[in-house]
């Protein structure tokens, strides 16, 4: 499944409806420290963003930054009417409460889905901003004619960012899904039950050949920086049994900056009202 063509053809779409729409986008990236891959992640973000006409605001604060110091920017950044969403690039330093900067971002604004509120839109069957990876991950499958209704689904890796928003996609779209995590019991019999199989852990080789059911669509979600490159989550040898198999590089990491381009754009129609964003 070829996530690098397909993100090519959605931030096609993106400009156009970014063009049509009658006020400037921006999105709002921020990063605390110096973590390399989350600056190469937010870069990408970043060059997306100017390749679709979305402005893109670049903030870098300090390792040492102070969850206020942080929290008092994103406050900032929820008034500001040039910024149409707000990315807080995850993870932050120790000092920084996560759940405490996510729930700071105006929901709104919140083009990533992690704020309580949008992903309990989600849990509830009504999405408003879903999380960028697992939506992209969605878009993909659709592309590809992979068929959910009634089919096993079973996804490894139960993450608040990835893992439980996909199973929930995956529910809706009426797939029988199973979650999996570090205590599965095993996890080779559960995954070769799969028909549909997304692999979202972080560690090489979780999933094999062995595990997989013949003809399986495999979604592997993870990077992992090897002395051999970046290598994800599915063996190299399981790409002979899958129907359908998404490379790393060049699958869901794509689609998960596609994803984050049309979030900013319903951000947009959120806040212009020409779509109603549920609150209170
Ligand atoms: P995470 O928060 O570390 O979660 C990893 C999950 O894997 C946890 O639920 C953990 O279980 C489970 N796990 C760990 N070891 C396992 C094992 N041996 N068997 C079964 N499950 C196991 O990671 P994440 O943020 O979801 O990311 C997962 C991977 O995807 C990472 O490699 C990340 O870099 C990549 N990623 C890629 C993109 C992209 O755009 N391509 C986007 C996001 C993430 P417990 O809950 O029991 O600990």
């Amino acid at each position: 499944m070829d996530g690098k063509a397909l993100a090519e053809r959605v931030r096609g779409e993106v400009a156009r409806d970014v063009a049509a729409i009658d006020r400037p986008l921006g999105l709002a990236t921020v990063l605390v420290g110096e973590d390399p891959a989350s600056a190469i992640y937010v870069r990408r973000k970043q060059e997306a963003c100017r390749e679709v006409g979305i402005e893109p605001f670049d903030h870098v604060l300090g390792t040492d930054t102070s969850e206020e110091a942080l929290l008092a920017l994103v406050a900032r950044l929820n008034a500001d009417e040039a910024v149409t969403g707000i990315l807080v690039q995850l993870p932050l330093p120790e000092q920084i409460d996560e759940g405490r900067a996510i729930r700071a971002i105006d929901p709104i604004k919140d083009v990533d889905g992690f704020h309580p509120v949008n992903a309990g839109y989600l849990l509830q069957g009504s999405p408003t901003f879903v999380a960028a990876t697992p939506a992209g991950i969605m878009e993909l499958l659709a592309a590809y004619d992979v068929d959910l209704l009634g089919a096993r689904a079973v996804v490894v890796g139960r993450s608040n960012i990835v893992g439980k928003p996909m199973a929930l996609l995956l529910l809706a779209e009426h797939a029988t899904v199973t979650l999996c995590h570090s205590r599965t019991r095993d996890l080779a019999a559960v995954v070769r039950e799969g028909d549909v199989v997304v692999a979202a852990v972080g560690r090489p080789d979780t999933v094999t050949a062995d595990m997989v059911k013949e003809g399986a669509a495999v979604v592997d979600v993870g990077i992992n920086r090897t002395d051999d490159g970046i290598v994800g989550d599915v063996g190299a040898d399981a790409r002979e049994r899958a129907g359908l198999l998404t490379p790393v590089p060049g699958g869901v990491g794509p689609m998960t900056i596609a994803s984050l381009l049309r979030n900013t754009v319903r951000a947009a129609r959120y806040q212009s009202g020409e779509l109603a964003f549920p609150r209170g």
